[in-house]
């Protein structure tokens, strides 16, 4: 059988020929695009045609497109075929807002499944695993995301969905489950319900994860890796941008190749919208190569990443993101001190005895702006030994305020007693009152 998920000829393409076909690409895309009511406008606003596409320099002068573009031209306006055309939309998961929707034809769906499935193999599955597919069905875009990459690599897909872990490890057992996607704060919460039922997921048949969705840390990861016994994958998507499928890990777990034949990769300074220094962390801009029905030039994801140096030892070609640090609004200022929540995580992961779930709690008391943590123990841990505890909140206090630079304030909770969204996980509550309130 032809392997139609290793595809060495784009997956191993030279720089220059990368930057070549990006450059036919978007030449492309920028004639697509101009068919759509919001494009039509702003590209002939800013005198850009088709033609004017030479060079890959030839990017800077198109202007960005932000999520509130997409918001203010809802639901058609950034259509570029006929609705007859369209095969399905889906929608983003609201974290920050209003929902964007984005619509496929079938050759977009076919292209988005290509990259799954190519993003699968990459970290080594095959059709001979079986994969099960934790995750909301619907429009959120990981659920049919993943069902058709997966599928497209020949693998026997579960469409298990998000939530009812019971089900989901006698689904495990039955079938033999070999690979799961989810989202990593949903994987912690399975091993606690494996250990409730007295099971080691350890002696399961799983022998890879695949991660994403939220923002998660190093130390995450390898606690996830820790509790599993096998390797977990970092996956980043969005749906602006078609889902998962944008950047995946491969088996070298070294950063995550950017699929640069189907997006244009820029990284910015979000102030001045300059690009960075190589190397550099600022925001992620994507243009997309390869849609039909809604082509989008330059977003501005607001995630935050950067470059890794050099090339990867798989001889991949497309360069490598850093695991993405948060969107830019997902920091948090505090007395003065500007906080990515996963700096908090970081922390916290490191210390064994800290269990899988905190809560930031950003509070007004007596006037004064305070950073709370509500922090679960681990189970091992909760114990009755008052000293041991105390012990305990204070080394998380210390090592917090190493690295944040402010004084949390902690408070252990017990294993489990914290909410758990069924969806991505929520890790700050803002409550402070502002002034005038
Ligand atoms: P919403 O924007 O409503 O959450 P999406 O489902 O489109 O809807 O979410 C995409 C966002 O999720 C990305 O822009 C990014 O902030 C976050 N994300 C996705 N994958 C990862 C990942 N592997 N690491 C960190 N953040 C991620
Ligand atoms: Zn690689």
């Amino acid at each position: 059988m032809v392997d139609i998920c290793w595809e060495p000829d784009i997956e191993r393409l030279p720089a220059q020929g990368l930057q070549d076909l990006q450059v036919e690409r978007l030449r492309n895309t920028v004639a697509q695009a101009a068919k759509s009511p919001f494009y039509g406008d702003h590209l002939r606003q800013h005198g850009i045609t088709a033609e004017g596409v030479r060079n890959i320099e030839d990017l800077q002068s198109i202007p960005f497109t932000t999520k509130e573009d997409l918001r203010g031209h809802f639901p058609y306006g950034l259509l570029c075929v006929p609705q007859q055309a369209v095969k399905r939309l889906h929608c983003s998961s609201g974290t920050t807002g209003n929902p964007t929707v984005i619509f496929h034809t079938q050759h977009d769906l076919d292209s988005w499944a290509n990259l799954v499935a190519r993003s699968l193999y990459a970290t080594g599955v095959r059709d001979t695993d079986v994969f099960q597919n934790i995750c909301g069905y619907g429009l959120f875009t990981g659920g049919l995301g993943f069902q058709y990459g997966a599928e497209r690599l020949g693998a026997l897909v579960i469409p298990a969905a998000a939530g009812n872990s019971k089900r989901q490890i006698k689904l495990i057992q039955d079938f033999s489950t070999t690979v799961i996607h989810t989202i990593p704060s949903y994987l912690t919460r399975l091993h606690s319900v494996f250990d409730d039922m007295g099971l080691d997921p350890r002696d399961t048949a799983l022998r890879l994860l695949m991660i994403g969705a939220e923002p998660h840390s190093e130390e995450t990861r390898q606690r996830i890796q820790g509790l599993f016994g096998v390797q977990a994958f970092n996956s980043y998507g969005l749906s602006e941008m078609n889902g998962p499928g944008v950047a995946f890990e491969c088996h070298l777990q070294n950063g995550l190749h950017i699929w640069e034949d189907a997006y244009i990769v820029e990284i910015v300074d979000s102030e001045t919208l300059a690009p960075v220094r190589e190397g550099e962390v600022g925001e992620l801009v994507l243009t997309t190569l390869d849609r039909e029905a809604m082509p989008i030039l330059r977003y501005r994801t607001r995630d935050l990443t950067r470059f890794l140096p050099g090339t990867c030892d798989c001889g991949r070609t497309h360069r490598r993101l850093d695991r993405i640090t948060g969107r830019s609004d997902d920091m948090f200022i505090i007395r003065g001190c500007n906080v990515f929540p996963i700096q908090v995580e970081k922390v916290l992961m490191r210390i064994p005895q800290v269990g899988h779930d905190y809560l930031i709690l950003l509070q007004t008391l007596d006037g004064v702006d305070v950073l709370s943590i509500q922090v679960e123990v681990h189970r091992e841990w909760f114990t009755g030994d008052i000293a041991a505890l105390d012990k305990l909140r204070r080394k998380i206090t210390a090592d917090v305020r190493d690295e944040v630079l402010v004084t949390p304030r902690v408070e252990l909770v017990e294993p489990g007693a914290l909410p758990k969204p069924e969806g991505k996980a929520v890790r700050v509550k803002d409550l402070r009152t502002t002034e005038g309130d």
